[in-house]
């Protein structure tokens, strides 16, 4: 009898040490920076991740693996993911809708692992990846039906969600997305970032094509939804931001208080009452680890230059069949 009692002990000790174990593994989070495009200080999707993953060493319960210049030749990259987060070039090149990529990801999602878009990684052609991304993050933007305009988008308030946990009122520009392809009645879909646009910004030009389009100007003074979170009937959650075409923006506390909050969220670690707390980005650091872009060091103008008007990075639009004649990736 006392054997079996021990015995029983012992298997109680070990359960126990295994789910504790379990519950105390660390989240995985997998970063994805796409490939040099656009001029300089715009798409430097390298730079901006370095600099997301720099702020989130150390977070207590989370280990983030960080993927520079594209999908990582080897798919064991996301062997134990709980999230990843994409940022990168997207539409018919996207890296996540070449098939095998898509079967991936949808592997991961189906055992709940959390997909995050940021800027142009929320495009992809309707009909290739356009239901997937549906499901994954809810939404996608789609060519000609979607629009992006550059604009200061102003954001007053937001819904009570672990994303906007300490987030303030804030306005800046961007290359801002909107009227994304989302699934039908915004099933389990909820906005996080929502502005109203002036009648100027909706009457164009977008970057590309430069529009207008009748079915967005005819919805002016309609609210529209910059950036979403989902969350999947398989448990996994997504979100898509459409903001990050200027490299700039990093140095706004509350753009990367928001954009950092979602990371947390989607690899389903809590973020903080007042949000998550980053160091600040300085002038230096917003000219490290630039891609090779050719031309003149790019350089900055004073940080209040820049809070006024982000003068420093002024669009330059080019149409995608210029910068395709170009060879820049668009
Ligand atoms: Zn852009």
């Amino acid at each position: 009898m006392k054997r079996a009692s021990n015995l029983r002990l012992l298997a109680g000790v070990i359960l126990l040490g295994l789910a504790w174990t379990g519950w105390a593994a660390d989240r995985k989070l997998v970063i994805v920076a796409g490939k040099p495009s656009h001029p300089p200080l715009m798409h430097e999707f390298n730079a901006g991740c370095i600099l997301l993953h720099k702020r989130l060493q150390g977070v207590p319960g989370l280990e983030v693996r960080l993927h520079l210049n594209g999908w990582p030749a080897d798919a064991k990259a996301f062997d134990g993911a709980d999230a990843v987060f994409l940022y990168m070039d997207g539409g018919g090149g996207h890296p996540a809708i070449q098939p095998e990529n898509l079967k991936l990801l949808g592997d991961l999602a189906k055992r709940g692992v959390g997909l995050g878009c940021a800027h142009f990684a929320v495009e992809v052609p309707a009909d290739r990846g356009g239901a997937e991304f549906k499901e994954w993050i809810g939404g996608h933007y789609e060519h000609l039906y979607s629009c992006n305009p550059i604009f200061d988008a102003e954001f007053k308030s937001f819904p009570e969600h672990p994303i906007t946990r300490g987030v303030r009122a804030f306005t800046i520009k961007d290359e801002w997305y909107f009227n994304m392809r989302f699934r039908p009645d915004m099933a389990r879909i909820t906005p996080i970032l929502v502005t109203v646009p002036s009648d100027d910004v909706r009457d164009g030009p977008y970057v590309y094509p430069q529009g207008p389009y009748p079915h967005i100007v005819a919805a002016k003074g309609r609210e529209e939804i910059m950036m979403w979170a989902v969350e999947r009937a398989d448990g996994g959650r997504g979100f898509g931001f459409t903001g990050g075409h200027f490299h700039v923006n990093w140095a706004h506390d509350d753009f990367r208080k928001v954009v950092l909050n979602s990371l947390l969220w989607l690899a389903k670690v809590e973020v903080p009452d007042h949000g998550f707390d980053s160091a600040k980005v300085t002038d230096e650091e917003l000219l490290e680890n630039l891609d090779p872009k050719g031309g003149p060091k790019p350089t900055l103008r004073s940080a209040a230059d820049r809070d006024d008007t982000h003068a420093c990075c002024e669009p330059l639009v080019l149409p995608r069949e210029m910068l395709a004649w170009l060879g820049m990736p668009y």
